[in-house]
């Protein structure tokens, strides 16, 4: 198999939302993962994209600040994001180990 990262021995997934960067990483050297690298199936992959999409839909970008009831934003953002962790959890079953990192911004 490719290697995937630094690692001679990849086989955890951290996802973890942040600006322009696919939601898989190394968990273990912190690379980014290319998403499209991995079996997953389309729909959750178009899922996925959309949940980067919205990432930072609480914070004010020009003030470097939190909106408000940013808070509630954040908090469904990560809800959401478990839920799709557990999804890739499933597609990518036996393979490798998957965690998810919330966003803490509050
Ligand atoms: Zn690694």
């Amino acid at each position: 198999m490719d290697q995937l990262c630094n690692c001679e021995d990849f086989f955890q997934i951290k996802i973890e939302a942040d600006v322009g960067a696919d939601p898989l990483w190394c968990a273990v050297c912190g690379y980014n993962l290319e998403m499209d690298k991995f079996t997953l199936s389309n729909p959750l992959k178009e899922q996925l994209r959309a949940w980067i999409d919205d990432y930072g839909s609480w914070i004010n970008w020009d003030y470097d600040s939190l909106i408000e009831g940013g808070k509630i934003i954040e908090k469904d953002h990560n809800e959401l994001g478990l839920r799709l962790t557990e999804k890739v959890k499933k597609e990518l079953k036996g393979k490798y180990e998957v965690v998810f990192s919330p966003s803490k911004m509050y």
